[in-house]
């Protein structure tokens, strides 16, 4: 990401921060476009280089919109959506409905019907009940994947783990339950069984779990003489958030799944399916951050320091949620930040933290603005109206151009649903 200081003012592929928010205001979602497609790329180019059959399919849920829609079919990716909302944004974006798979784990009768209509892809079936549901609502062939549960637990929060044998997401491979939805899919009327699906969790910052996962599904096909033309390995490619984080490696942790995928393809004799794969965090997030503006300093004499920001916990939920840390920087330069500041939203709970014990400026006051980095996935997805707070605008950056890609929510849109 290039995001860096020029005279003292931090900039966005060569665009003031401080001036992008002047004119779309804050709090104001900046992402930058290049660094997206450059993480597409950086997927595409671990597969090709192995020449595998595969596709590389976009978590929308990180973050979706109209025009993040188009960049993705503009950078040859395909799509998951998990609700009848996520794949409205995707098919009025344009997007191809034979390239969406769909997601979850209670599909409502009315959003299989809407996917059904629109023609999508893939049905990724999540539960016993589904097959039946899908079966009955398909007046036509359809693709389906089975989402197994591989009983793999992952070094991560435990909001955030999937894949383990305790889960409300897929059917065991332990246990008996996903054959026998295999089973059921085969013998139904319109399903076409066409592989397996899993997803690990979040976060995961090394590829062990994915190793282990390929190492226990193989042994799982081999032993039940389950064939299958699609394997899908899911996302949860982790990020730096802060120093602490460890970056998911891409090139080095592709190459091993991939070596190991051949491996054990060879040793089974089974031979390679198509791979998917679904990032979604590691697309966007460290693409994306969020301006404030500071309001109110409250300093406690030797207690604390306050720093309160124009947003809060309806734009930046997953410290409140689950501790998550962000780096918060200003958008001047200061050198001179030796302070500890809990940055805080102006959100009517003790718990909308942005950042505790952030280093800012000793004289940071208001009207200063800042940067919380890597919030490019799952902020403005997951923002809400709580408080009637509006949700913040959304701003593309490339080298040469700005765009504005979702406007700021109104006043009047608050209350549009309101009978008055
Ligand atoms: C959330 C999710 C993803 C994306 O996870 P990231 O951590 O954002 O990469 C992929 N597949 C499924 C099924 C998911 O639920």
């Amino acid at each position: 990401m290039t995001l860096e200081y020029i005279n003292n003012e931090l900039h966005m592929n060569g665009h003031a921060l401080n001036q992008l928010a002047e004119q779309y205001g804050t709090p104001l979602f900046v992402y930058d476009e290049d660094g997206i497609r450059s993480q597409c790329r950086k997927y595409h180019s671990v597969f090709e280089q192995e020449s595998l059959d595969y596709s590389i399919s976009y978590a929308s849920k990180a973050f979706t919109s109209v025009q993040m829609v188009k960049l993705l079919q503009e950078e040859d990716m395909k799509l998951d959506v998990v609700s009848r909302g996520e794949l409205y944004t995707a098919i009025q974006a344009g997007f191809p409905a034979s390239h969406i798979h769909f997601h979850g784990n209670n599909k409502t009768a009315e959003e299989i019907s809407y996917a059904l209509d629109v023609g999508i892809g893939l049905f990724v079936v999540d539960a016993m009940d589904e097959v039946a549901l899908l079966d009955q609502l398909a007046d036509q062939p359809v693709d389906v994947l089975l989402r197994i549960n591989p009983g793999i637990d992952v070094n991560t929060h435990s909001y955030i783990q999937t894949g383990q044998e305790d889960s409300k997401f897929g059917l065991s491979i332990h246990n008996g339950t996903a054959l026998e939805a295999i089973t059921a899919i085969k013998n139904s009327r319109n399903l076409n069984f066409k592989g397996v699906h899993y997803h690990l969790g979040s976060q995961i910052d090394e590829e062990g779990p994915f190793l282990k996962a390929l190492d226990v599904v193989f042994e799982w096909l081999s032993k039940s003489g389950i064939d299958i033309e699609i394997l899908n390995m899911g996302g949860g490619y982790g990020v730096r958030y802060t120093e602490v984080d460890t970056r998911y490696p891409i090139e080095k942790g592709f190459a091993n799944i991939i070596s190991r995928l051949k491996a054990l393809s060879a040793e089974y004799d089974i031979p390679l399916p198509h791979i998917m794969i679904e990032p979604g965090r590691s697309i966007v997030a460290e693409a994306g951050i969020t301006l404030y503006e500071v309001g109110v300093v409250k300093d406690i004499p030797g207690v604390s320091r306050y720093v309160s920001v124009d947003g809060g916990m309806s734009d930046h939920i997953r410290t409140p949620l689950y501790g998550a840390e962000y780096e918060v920087v200003t958008v001047k330069e200061n050198k001179n930040q030796s302070m500890n500041a809990n940055v805080v939203g102006k959100l009517c709970e003790s718990g909308d933290i942005v950042r505790k014990n952030a280093a800012l400026p000793e004289d940071i006051r208001r009207g200063d603005l800042v940067a919380v980095k890597t919030t490019g996935a799952y902020h403005y997805s997951m923002a809400s109206n709580y408080n009637q707070m509006m949700k913040p605008a959304v701003i593309f950056t490339s080298r040469d151009n700005v765009r504005e890609i979702i406007r700021r929510q109104s006043l009047e849109q608050l209350i549009q649903n309101d009978i008055k």
